[in-house]
């Protein structure tokens, strides 16, 4: 569906990611870049999405986020229990047989208290795709919006999740075959929110937490985070442009919420 990214230099964004990384960018150095911020939106193509989807739509992918991203095996608890004998009987050894609780650390997670990175991801992406083909004409726009923030900021708090998606996240930008549109979902260093003078944009660089790699995110949805806030970052791939860094992905819609 979607035509693979093409690598394309962009050498104002070195300015950016140049930047020392313990610090985020100030408003006045924000201003300054901003100019050349204009570089990478121009190089990667928006993705054009319908605009035609229901606000039900997105009320259902942000429930199935809610009660499916719990580890399925402890239902988020991080512990089972399990009745199990204890050996012996009571009475005269024909009476019920004595049980006891035993709990135990949850083996599907490992504690996390996580579903599965790609299932993860895969909730993540339909609440993303959700929220960039919203109608705002729909009735129930607004609410289907502020209800997905509340429970994308619940998955958020999660403690896991930075490791659940981190790895997939640097994969779908540096890895060989970057697919446009695809979700990319991280938990990051929010480093710059940049507005872009005379255009209906902003673009917001978040270092992937443990990482040396950049994401740009554009168009995005839902903000609700400042310059060194730990936040939940998703969007659509728009493309990948090259700086002296490495390569970045360029996001588009989504939403980035502080932890
Ligand atoms: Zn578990």
């Amino acid at each position: 569906m979607y035509a693979n990214v093409v690598c394309t230099r962009v050498p104002p964004l070195d300015g950016l990611l140049r930047e020392d990384h313990a610090n985020p960018i100030g408003f006045a150095k924000a201003r300054e870049l901003a100019d050349k911020a204009n570089a990478p939106t121009a190089v990667v193509p928006e993705i054009v999405n319908s605009r035609k989807g229901s606000a039900s739509a997105l009320l259902l992918a942000a429930t199935e986020l809610r009660d499916k991203s719990k580890c399925q095996g402890c239902l988020g608890k991080g512990t089972v229990s399990r009745r199990t004998t204890n050996g012996t009987t009571t009475g005269d050894g024909y009476g019920p047989t004595a049980y006891r609780e035993v709990t135990e650390k949850c083996r599907s997670c490992n504690g996390s208290l996580l579903n599965k990175p790609e299932k993860l991801s895969a909730y993540l992406e339909r609440v993303v795709v959700a929220l960039n083909s919203l109608n705002a004409a729909d009735p129930k726009a607004k609410h289907a919006r502020s209800f997905a923030k509340d429970l994308l900021e619940q998955f958020a708090a999660s403690r896991g999740s930075a490791d659940a998606l981190n790895p997939a996240a640097i994969t779908a930008v540096t890895g060989t075959d970057p697919k446009r549109g695809r979700c990319v979902a991280f938990v990051g260093t929010l480093r710059a929110d940049i507005e872009l003078d005379g255009r209906m944009d902003r673009l917001i660089m978040v270092d992937v937490l443990g990482t040396e790699t950049a994401i740009a995110i554009t168009l995005p949805e839902i903000v609700d985070g400042g310059a060194g806030d730990t936040v939940l970052v998703g969007g659509q791939l728009r493309g990948v442009v090259g700086t002296e860094s490495g390569p970045v992905g360029v996001l588009q819609g989504g939403f980035v919420l502080k932890r």
